[in-house]
């Protein structure tokens, strides 16, 4: 499938969760390689992790959401 990155321009004042269900997260890398904001690290043992110094970067593209083949990447509205 292709990867799209998408424009990380923070649109308003808006922030966005981000929660990923670690049971099904396969470890892929999907979301690790189209976030433009760097908010996922490198999959480690199976699974991937936000890294939280960059959790607030999030500009709610909905990237890894849409595009993470186990649909365990849930983007909120905060
Ligand atoms: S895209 Fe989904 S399954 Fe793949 S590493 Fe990210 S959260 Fe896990
Ligand atoms: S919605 Fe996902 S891909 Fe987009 S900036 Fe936030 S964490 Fe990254």
């Amino acid at each position: 499938m292709e990867q799209k990155k998408f424009n990380n321009k923070k649109v308003l004042n808006m922030s966005f969760g981000i929660e990923i269900d670690k049971d099904a997260c396969t470890g892929c890398g999907t979301c690790y390689e189209v976030c433009p904001s760097e908010c996922f690290g490198e999959p480690e043992g199976g699974k991937v992790n936000v890294i939280e110094e960059n959790r607030d970067d999030c500009v709610g593209c909905r990237a890894c959401e849409t595009q993470c083949p186990e649909e365990a990447i849930t983007i909120t509205e905060e």
